[in-house]
């Protein structure tokens, strides 16, 4: 299935702009590709003292070592308004107690930590506790309801789960006694009155030494398990193991261009792999400041947190960049944004509107970067000394090799070498994060792998310049009269009509032409839904994309069913078109959870 598209787009560019303060951690791409080698890399870890490497360990006891203990790691911002921080030297001592109670109650390393918590800082303190007591540490999303924790913590064999009282009545007492495997359940909020079966977690801590000694984890033993988003069918549990670290250290360098005297703000909650790998692990093995906002995505206060905290780098999402795009530039208006120095996004497609979009409000652009949940962090990428090419993804980190691939006529993988020709995006297996099973489906995790190639279920190209471009996941992928018709390409013409905000193009069957696209917008606030816009909308697509790309039809929709990591459900759109069964529904955000 190979087809090459004319890409418009490409020429346009943004070139990069100019630092103030520091100097771009990577400033010739080039350079740094051809001599970078991961054991380098992996040499600017510390490792544990005696051997074996440990994620905690480097995020959080290395600093520490290094007198940097004073030095802020984590400033919680809670829902409230208080604002609480968290020094390098404090996050040891939380660390270590919990660490510490667990193997007082006889964890064993392996055995699983799951937490379904709020972005609050005792979920920080679990992770790391958990991951120097040996064990694999799970982050659920808060606003799952009973079912998906269910299914989550039954695969994950949850061991301890730390949570709050509300939540645990709600979402875990009902279905307890179908796991026995689940030993201890700790309250952050019990008030001395923990529910039945469960612990309150300060009076656990109460008296646990903060002095712990890290178990001696290797580097391929387990350390997280992260489920996928959910976005094309159940969700997987990936496992990640604790040489992950290398990764996540070096793509902060180089993809996120971390500093340590940064003050960073991953806005991902942990319960997606954006929000451990970027928003706990990252961050803090590079030794910044980061950010952390207990509270939902609301503008005015997103525009408030970036000034006031003097955010220098911003990691967020397409669907909250088009949200921030939709609540008006205004808001930016007469603010000092001036210490925001580098900005990125990734989970979806970025639009080059976006793009734009970004460099007009804060002077940068949003640079664009892909991974996976099985990838565990950033692959390919848009860098700061790199010229960007809104609505392309960038390109491979060093120690990356990434290529387009034909998988699907020969048994084997054949490279395709043809500029701009549509395959399937293939990694070279073995980077330092790559994830090592699905928990529970081996079969699957070794149908992802071919002569020594990750497939990655996602449809791409790259241009002539070693640019990527993403096209749409594999499953998504229109066929409609011999064109192969990625979605984004389709949503991105559509985003760019000035009255609509969001767009999703799925594939309906026609006798005919096989699939023909259908296109569902969500409009801009002051613009109303009618026939005569409706018929604009699909003139401008036409003019923009041609008769044999453009949707067949638009249709108005109020908002576009999300995962709750912000990402288009297509299938959803699709199987309710065709009145097919919704099929797994566990991540769907609902307005009322
Ligand atoms: P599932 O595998 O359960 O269907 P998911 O693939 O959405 O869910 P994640 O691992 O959270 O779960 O998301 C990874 C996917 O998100 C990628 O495979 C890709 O389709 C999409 N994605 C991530 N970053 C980008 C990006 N910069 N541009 C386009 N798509 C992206
Ligand atoms: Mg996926």
């Amino acid at each position: 299935m190979v087809s090459t598209k004319d890409k418009s787009d490409q020429e346009l560019i943004v070139k990069p702009s100019a630092y103030e303060t520091c100097q771009p951690n990577m400033l010739c791409y080039d350079e740094l590709y051809s001599s970078f080698d991961w054991q380098t890399a992996q040499n600017e870890l510390d490792g544990l003292p005696g051997g074996g490497l440990n994620i905690a360990y480097e995020a959080v006891d290395r600093h520490v070592r290094a007198g940097r203990q004073d030095h802020v790691g984590l400033r919680w911002l809670a829902k409230s308004g208080a604002r609480l921080d968290f020094t390098y030297g404090d996050l040891k001592c939380e660390t270590d107690r919990f660490a510490a109670l667990l193997v007082k109650l006889g964890l064993e390393p392996g055995d699983t930590v799951f937490s379904l918590l709020g972005r609050v800082p005792e979920l920080y303190f679990a992770a790391f506790g958990a991951l120097k007591a040996g064990a694999v540490f799970c982050p659920l999303f808060s606003a799952f309801g009973p079912e998906p924790v269910q299914s989550r913590m039954t695969i994950g064999k949850a061991r301890v789960l730390v949570t709050t009282a509300q939540y645990y009545r709600r979402k875990v007492m009902p279905w307890r006694e179908d796991l026995p495997s689940l030993r201890f359940v700790f309250i952050i909020d019990a008030n001395d009155a923990p529910p039945e079966g469960t612990f309150d977690l300060a009076d656990m801590l109460a008296g646990t030494a903060s002095d712990f000694e890290i178990v001696k984890t290797q580097q391929d033993d387990p350390a997280l398990l992260h489920f996928t988003s959910g976005t094309t069918g159940k969700p997987k549990g990936a496992v990640h193991v604790h040489e992950a670290v290398v990764a996540h250290l070096a793509t902060a360098r180089y993809a996120l261009d971390l500093h340590p005297d940064d003050i960073y703000w991953c806005t991902a909650d942990p319960g997606w792999v954006t929000g451990t790998s970027y928003g706990i692990v990252a961050p803090l093995a590079s030794g910044v400041t980061m950010i952390v906002d207990e509270a939902e995505f609301e503008a005015k206060r997103w525009y408030d947190t970036l000034e006031r905290e003097g955010v220098t780098v911003w990691y967020t999402a397409p669907t909250a960049i088009r949200m921030l795009m939709k609540a008006g530039a205004d808001l930016a208006q007469g603010r000092d944004l001036s210490s925001l120095r580098f900005m990125a996004s990734v989970g979806e497609p970025l639009n080059p509107d976006a793009v734009l979009w970004s460099q007009r409000v804060f002077g940068r652009p949003f640079h664009d970067n892909w991974w996976q949940t099985e990838t565990g962090g950033i692959m390919i990428a848009n860098y700061a000394a790199m010229d960007v090419k809104p609505g392309s993804m960038g390109k491979p980190l060093p120690g990356i090799e990434a290529a387009i691939v034909d998988h699907m006529e020969a048994d084997g993988v054949s490279i395709i070498k043809t500029p701009m020709a549509v395959g399937e995006l293939a990694l070279r297996a073995g980077w330092p994060s790559m994830f090592r099973g699905y928990l529970g489906e081996k079969a699957r995790y070794e149908a992802c792998f071919n002569e020594g190639w990750y497939l990655s279920g996602d449809l791409a190209m790259r241009d002539a310049d070693g640019y990527f471009w993403f096209v749409g996941r594999a499953d998504d992928v229109i066929k409609s009269a011999g064109h192969l018709i990625g979605p984004f390409e389709v949503e991105n013409a559509l985003v760019d009509h000035p009255a609509v905000a969001e767009a999703a193009a799925i594939g309906i069957p026609d006798e005919r032409a096989g699939e023909v696209v259908k296109a569902f917008v969500a409009l801009k606030s002051g613009h109303e839904a009618s026939e005569k816009l409706r018929r604009e909308i699909l003139g401008h697509a036409r003019k923009r994309l041609g008769p044999a790309v453009a949707p067949r039809s638009i249709v108005f929709a109020e908002d576009l069913p999300k995962t709750r990591s912000g990402k288009i459900m297509r299938r959803l759109l699709k199987a309710r078109e065709l009145g097919l069964p919704e099929g797994d529904t566990s991540t769907l955000e609902r307005m009322t959870a």
